[in-house]
């Protein structure tokens, strides 16, 4: 499987997972035309995309969506709650509804050659879901937006390969930050945003030999520093109840405005 970050954030958040013959496209949050360029980092177009799977309906996760799909007829894969959303938020005007396929969370699908399971996560959001990815053994996961995790979780992102994980805030620096304090409680909160300390502690969980690369994501741009984040989860490996140590795998920052890099697993 190939896995790239083509933007993450909450400027905007796409992603893509594929295999040699099957390619898709997790959450459409940034233009269409940005999409298209990140695509062409992998050699791909729009034409190519077999899937768009929506975690959830918040606008950094669809705020392309409309746009892309007038463009190219990909069919979308979401949970009826977010299809629900999405229709009403207006975003999808003109575009051909029968591309919407609801799924159900905590259920399995397949898009060609690739199974994927939606799982519900805490998100305060119509139906949110994470989505993991098996192909030919390989497992991989998209997890993001979610203010805490639980066991179910924790089980289903066992044995990845890689996981592309939400590290959103420093704690304390959205504490002492410029945020209203309605909104710094809605990010704490049990629906809000997972924590750089939070993000390690559910790293320290999942860690096993597949391992080969964890993606930072989702980070904050005014309560979060790439350094900072990277810091803060790998001390967390360091501390909690795992065998594996920070440095033991490599830990990448998927960048507000540009792709990462390419990871072959
Ligand atoms: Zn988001
Ligand atoms: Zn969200």
């Amino acid at each position: 499987m190939r896995m790239m970050s083509i933007a993450s954030g909450s400027s905007g958040n796409s992603i893509y997972v594929g295999s040699d013959t099957t390619h898709i496209l997790v959450d459409a949050g940034i233009s269409k035309k940005r999409i298209e360029e990140g695509l062409r980092t992998l050699d791909l177009c729009g034409d190519d995309i077999n899937a768009l799977l929506i975690t959830h309906e918040h606008s950094d996760h669809i705020g392309g969506l409309g746009v892309f799909l007038r463009k190219y007829n990909v069919p979308v894969y979401a949970t009826e709650g977010t299809i629900e959303a999405i229709k009403a938020s207006g975003d999808t005007k003109k575009v051909d509804m029968s591309l919407f396929h609801p799924i159900r969370n905590d259920e399995r699908f397949t898009i060609r050659d690739i199974e994927i399971n939606a799982m519900s996560i805490s998100h305060d959001a119509a139906d949110p879901v994470a989505y993991r990815f098996k192909n030919e053994g390989v497992k991989t996961a998209v997890v993001t937006d979610l203010g805490e995790y639980n066991e179910v979780i924790e089980q289903a992102l066992k044995g990845l390969s890689a996981v592309y994980i939400e590290a959103n805030h420093d704690i304390r620096m959205l504490e002492t930050g410029p945020y209203p304090y309605q909104l710094k409680k809605r990010i704490l909160g049990k629906r809000g945003h997972l924590s750089n300390e939070a993000c390690g502690r559910l790293l320290s969980d999942i860690l096993g030999e597949k391992m080969q690369h964890i993606f930072l994501s989702h980070l904050s741009a005014e309560n979060n520093l790439p350094e900072l984040a990277y810091e803060s989860v790998r001390l967390e490996i360091e501390m909690g109840d795992t065998d594996f140590h920070g440095n033991d795998f490599p830990i990448d920052i998927s960048h507000r405005d540009r792709p990462g890099m390419i990871i072959e697993l």
